[in-house]
């Protein structure tokens, strides 16, 4: 658990941020509203207002995928990697999905969750892909503390600007998207995108200093309306997408897998609509 704070890029962003507050105060959401004085005295960096939550959440994305899977194989799953699904054939009884040196497998329903591959199987235009770039420091000694409690950090701006810091000590800093597809034409961008980043960071945080070690760029799917795609898509029979598009993808991929859970065992969802394909 770490503490999250969106912080206002700009002062006209700041009615935006404040609409924003009042609504997650409605639902319930435990969050401050800090003034431009209380970033400053608080967070020692300048910005016109800006949302504390103590729900913010950090992890290892690579290790938690890996003790999941691991969690799974203990329960019976087996996992094959580096094993692409090569072809898919829906009929109305069942799914057969051919993989890699033509095996074959074939059952009764379908999950797909290739993230933006999936654009290849639905016939309908349900993301916009973009770039995006992200930059990590060197490593910093053990005692190091970067900026109050390593909160996670972003701004209203868009593209927005984000910063984290690792558990090894490093500091992350990440956005300036483009808004392109094309990876050729994004890897070449990369160098420039860093320094822009950098220069991001340096104002908000003139006295730290952040020297680059690995940077990389990749691709980032948002919606018209920023909700995932999450269900049925009646065009491909015995299917179920789990679609966690856009900057709250992993939030989105846990209603995916509690939604697609209550439809493989036939439990109705109320939220079915909320994500369905026919919004587009
Ligand atoms: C730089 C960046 C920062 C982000 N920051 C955040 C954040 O702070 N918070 C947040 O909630 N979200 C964030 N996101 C979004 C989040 O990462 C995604 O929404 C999330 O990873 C989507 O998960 P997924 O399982 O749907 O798809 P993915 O993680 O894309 O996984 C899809 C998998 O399917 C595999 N696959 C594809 N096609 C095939 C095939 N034919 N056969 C076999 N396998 C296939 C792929 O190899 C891949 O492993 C960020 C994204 C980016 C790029």
């Amino acid at each position: 658990m770490k503490p999250s704070l969106y912080f206002a890029a700009d002062e006209k962003d700041v009615d935006q941020l404040k609409a924003e507050y009042t609504i997650r105060k409605k639902f319930g959401f435990k969050m401050d509203y800090l003034s431009a004085s209380a970033v400053k005295k608080k967070y020692h960096f300048e910005a016109p207002g800006a949302i504390l939550s103590q729900l913010g959440g950090q992890t290892n994305a690579y290790l938690l995928a890996h003790c999941l899977l691991q969690y799974c194989k203990g329960r019976g799953v087996q996992i094959f990697d580096h094993t692409p699904a090569n072809s898919i054939r829906h009929t109305a009884k069942d799914v057969t999905v051919t993989v890699s040196r033509g095996v074959k497998i074939t059952a009764k329903k379908l999950v797909y969750a290739t993230g933006y591959e999936a654009v290849n199987f639905i016939d309908k235009k349900i993301v916009k892909l973009e770039s995006t770039y992200a930059c990590i420091s060197e490593q910093a000694n053990e005692k190091t503390r970067f900026w109050k409690e390593e909160a996670l950090m972003w701004n209203t701006a868009q593209p927005y600007f984000y910063m984290r810091t690792t558990d090894d000590n490093r500091m992350l800093i990440g956005g300036r998207d483009s808004k392109f597809y094309d990876p050729v034409r994004r890897d070449r961008l990369l160098k420039q995108k860093i320094r822009d980043l950098v220069k991001d960071f340096n104002k908000i945080f003139p006295a730290i200093e952040f020297k680059p070690e690995f940077s990389w760029a990749g691709t980032f799917g948002s919606t018209e309306d920023g909700l995932p795609f999450i269900g049925e898509f009646p065009k491909l029979p015995n299917s179920l997408f789990a679609l966690g598009f856009g900057g709250n993808g992993i939030t989105f991929s846990l209603i995916a897998a509690e939604m697609i859970t209550a439809l493989v065992t036939g439990k109705p969802s109320k939220d079915a609509s909320i994500f369905s394909f026919d919004r587009v």
